[in-house]
């Protein structure tokens, strides 16, 4: 069966291994917190998205149509959060 978008399911983590990192940035646990793809408008919770690694960072894909919404990088003194593909994050107070 082709996927759609070509990528390889077998490099997919478990979204747990991204859940450290998202709490690590935002303080708080992120894994329930809804988000809203930008690109199909899909909703959903951020734990639900694909998570990749990807060079040396880590890639979030939407679910249903697999563009990614979040990019995290990591360097020695800073994370780079990029998450144009998302049209909201939520953080619960
Ligand atoms: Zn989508």
């Amino acid at each position: 069966m082709e996927e759609k978008t070509g990528i390889d399911r077998e490099l997919m983590l478990d979204a747990n291994a991204a859940a450290g990192l998202l709490y690590e940035i935002f303080g708080t646990e992120m894994t329930a917190s809804p988000t809203e793809c930008a690109h199909c408008g899909q909703e959903g919770e951020i734990g639900a998205l694909l998570a990749f690694t990807q060079g040396p960072g880590i890639v979030l894909r939407c679910s249903g149509c697999e563009n990614v919404v979040i990019r995290i990088v990591q360097t020695p003194d800073a994370i780079y959060l990029d998450a144009r593909g998302a049209v909201y994050l939520r953080l619960a107070r």
